[in-house]
């Protein structure tokens, strides 16, 4: 049988992150991925933000690994000349009450080390964007946007260099962990051994830690499915910033990000779902969308949003439940040596996919 140091299942963002970073470290590493292309799950169905770091509770792994993921991206992006812009975004207060919510979320950031924002008045939001309408915003100078496509090649390159490799059309169907090794069987039958697995599917990641015999199921949490539907913009964008509503329970309210060619969508929205797979739009969600950006934007007209595509949420937590961290375990969590599970890699997950890189090659480290 085969034998590799180190195997990485999903090859996207964060997958390719993490096993860049086992590279550079000199590790004999491998990635299997299913499909026969990389970054073709979540990876490239989000918004290509990078985010500040504003909104995570303080402490959690989100809010620590994407403020420190989000200095790392922008200089391995200017570094590598990998396609961004910090255009910065505005976070709007469409009504009196929500102002305090801004305050709010000044502290918030603050205390994840967040100490770029500003709380302006409605005459300095219009100064920069005069088609906004708002009572006042908080202005987010850090926020930006990136090619992920471009950065995921950038990851592999980096990988391909220190001497790992990227299989393709290579799904992983089961795992066997015992004495310190761990066997893994792909769909065809075929077996390899390595001595670290990081378990980075997505949101097949707990179906398939289920399949691992020797970690015990406590360990695997259920999956859930937010689908985030997303509504382009005919025309031009009429803001040259991300524009976000005050956040709401299970996402970020209707915002407006632009893509580095300048065109504007709407979205992502939350809708819960049963299956992974379910990535259609309805366009009939779009009603609702008229009405959500119009509270910022009222000069939408009538038939300029058009149904584009959808991401979906690896959640781990119900529609009812808090909103959860991300779940990363390690041998000191779960008790099989050389494995790390990643679960409920939602967003900020592309912004911290460096970070997340160099914190799993920590636990493997640490074995
Ligand atoms: C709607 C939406 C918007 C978002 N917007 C942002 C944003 O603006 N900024 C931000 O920072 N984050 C954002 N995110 C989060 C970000 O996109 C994800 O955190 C990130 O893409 C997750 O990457 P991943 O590598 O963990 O998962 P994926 O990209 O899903 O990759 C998992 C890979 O594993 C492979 N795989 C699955 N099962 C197997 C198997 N058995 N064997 C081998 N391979 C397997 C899949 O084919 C896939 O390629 C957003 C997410 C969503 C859903």
């Amino acid at each position: 049988m085969e034998h590799v140091d180190c195997v990485v299942i999903g090859a996207g963002v964060v997958g390719l992150a993490v096993a860049r970073a086992l590279a550079l470290q000199g590790k004999e590493v491998m990635v299997l991925e299913a499909a026969d292309a990389i970054g073709t799950g979540t990876s490239s169905r989000n918004s290509e933000v990078i985010h500040a770091g504003i909104y995570y509770p303080q402490g959690s792994l989100k809010a620590r690994l994407c403020v420190q993921g989000r200095a790392m991206l922008y200089a391995y992006c200017a570094s590598r000349g990998i396609g961004f812009s910090r255009c910065g975004k505005l976070l709007v207060a469409t009504t009196d009450e929500q102002v305090a919510q801004l305050q709010g979320i000044i502290r918030k950031a603050a205390a994840n080390g967040v100490n770029d924002l500003v709380l302006i008045s409605r005459e300095q939001a219009r100064a920069m964007e005069p088609q906004l309408q708002c009572v006042a915003a908080v202005h987010s100078p850090s926020t930006g946007i990136v090619d992920s496509h471009g950065l995921m090649l950038a990851f592999q390159g980096d990988l391909e260099n220190a001497g790992g490799l990227v299989a393709l059309n290579s799904p992983v169907a089961k795992a066997h962990c015992a004495h310190g090794a761990i066997t893994l069987t792909a769909e065809d039958g075929t077996e390899l051994q390595a001595g670290w697995v990081v378990n980075s599917a997505g949101l097949h990641a707990q179906a398939l830690a289920a399949r691992f015999e020797g970690l015990a199921p406590q360990h695997v949490p259920p999956s859930y499915y937010a689908k985030g539907n997303y509504f382009a913009l005919a025309g031009r964008s009429p803001f040259s910033r991300l524009i976000y509503p005050v956040p709401e329970a299970a996402g970020l309210g209707v915002h407006l990000t632009i893509d580095l060619g300048g065109q504007a969508k709407f979205g992502p929205d939350v809708q819960w779902v049963e299956s992974a797979g379910d990535l259609v739009v309805d366009p009939a969600r779009g009603d609702a969308f008229y009405a959500e950006v119009r509270k910022y934007w009222p000069a939408l007209k009538d038939g300029a949003l058009v149904p584009a595509y959808a991401g979906m949420r690896p959640k781990i937590q119900s529609p009812d439940e808090p909103a959860k961290d991300f779940l990363i375990q390690g041998p000191a969590v779960h008790g099989v040596p050389g494995l790390v599970n990643l679960f409920g890699i939602e967003s900020p997950g592309l912004t911290s996919s460096l970070a997340i890189g160099e914190w799993v090659a920590g636990l493997l480290n640490a074995k």
